[in-house]
């Protein structure tokens, strides 16, 4: 792992010792401007750090203007083919564009864009996939340097114009070849890295093959931000990507839900339970851990490290503090009582 140079991207910052940053893209029209400014707000009380928005016209682009004006999480436009969009997202205050320059083949219409982005303090996020690459590869390893050597000839342009508030992207929607080019990309170039496998798939699995390529990535201290790709609400990507970071150490201030996978001792509605208590943690940034568990035999001795728990009995539940028994509640004045003295830990680690 080399540290990257440091990259600001509105408000925030990418690469030196700064944290990995969550990103995830909207999935509506950005000429909504009401719509997606309600989605930024959603998704920033998750722990999404930036959103990118896709233009795809005119009013796309003009859209810019009242968005970032209102928006408090820095706004990246992704445009594909019409510089002129790019230009315009730019001058309305877009933190940074995301392109692949092999959509913008014209020298002089390039240099226009990354003008703008010189004139606007902004950054430029270079996405090579796998429609950039020239030919097919016999093994992955052939494949990963195909797009760095992509990456490398993209970057030529940048070079020459001195522009370098850069980010790079190197997706694959094969983990392997994901891993072995970012790698590659982290050896090459002293630009941060945004992660991710593309089109990785839908919810658990999508996430299980995102963490295939990422997980590894992560563990060798490469990689500055991260999104998780899934056919999926763009809050779930956040989600993912937050309990990824968790997970290893990564991010602080995120709570964590163990629950049980429920089995023939489950005499309570342990999925309702634990669907309500995962929602309320949404709105939870602290390092509290709370447990939903199906029984009392084993439910506490599980979890015994959670910081407050419920263990179901029939139609009623255990609360227990660190592994002990505090008291029984049936259903949902368990619930309610969990979910206040999650409120109370949270309001005393402030
Ligand atoms: Fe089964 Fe109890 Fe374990 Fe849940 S905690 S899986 S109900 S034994």
């Amino acid at each position: 792992m080399s540290l990257k140079k440091v990259v600001k991207v509105g408000s925030r910052f990418l690469g030196g010792n700064y944290p990995i940053l969550v990103q995830t893209m909207a999935n509506i029209k950005t000429s909504r401007v009401e719509d997606i400014l309600k989605m930024e707000k959603d998704l920033s009380s998750l722990g999404n750090d930036l959103l990118r928005l896709s233009v795809l016209d005119e009013a796309d682009a003009q859209a810019f203007k009242e968005l970032t004006a209102r928006s408090k999480t820095p706004l990246i436009a992704d445009i594909h083919f019409n510089y002129l969009w790019a230009i315009e997202a730019l001058n309305n205050g877009a933190a940074a564009v995301r392109l692949n320059p092999g959509n913008i083949s014209d020298p002089g219409q390039m240099n226009q864009v990354i003008d703008a982005a010189f004139k606007n303090g902004a950054a430029i996020r270079i996405g090579v996939n796998s429609g950039s690459l020239p030919a097919h590869y016999a093994a992955k390893k052939d494949e990963a340097k195909a797009y760095a050597d992509v990456m490398a000839s993209y970057l030529k342009a940048f070079d020459d114009r001195g522009f370098s508030n850069l980010v790079l992207s190197l997706k694959s929607s094969d983990p392997e070849v994901t891993y072995e080019a970012y790698r590659l990309a982290d050896q090459l170039f002293p630009y941060p890295l945004h992660l991710g496998v593309t089109e990785a798939g839908e919810g658990a699995i999508g996430a299980i093959r995102s963490c295939i390529g990422l997980v590894p990535l992560l563990k060798e201290g490469i990689g500055s931000t991260i999104r998780i790709s899934l056919t999926d609400e763009p809050r779930e990507e956040v989600k993912a990507c937050r309990a990824l970071l968790k997970g290893m150490g990564l991010a602080d201030h995120v709570p964590v839900l163990v629950s049980c996978p429920t089995c023939g001792r489950t005499q309570v509605d342990l999925m309702r339970v634990s669907a309500i208590v995962s929602k309320h943690l949404e709105g939870i940034h602290k390092d509290i851990k709370v447990a939903v568990m199906g029984c009392p035999v084993n439910g506490p001795g599980e979890a015994k490290d959670a910081d407050i728990g419920l263990a179901g009995g029939v139609n009623s539940f255990l609360v227990f503090e660190k592994g002990q028994p505090v008291k029984t509640l049936k259903e949902d004045e368990a619930i309610a009582f969990l979910l206040s003295e999650i409120d109370r830990l949270a309001k005393e680690m402030d």
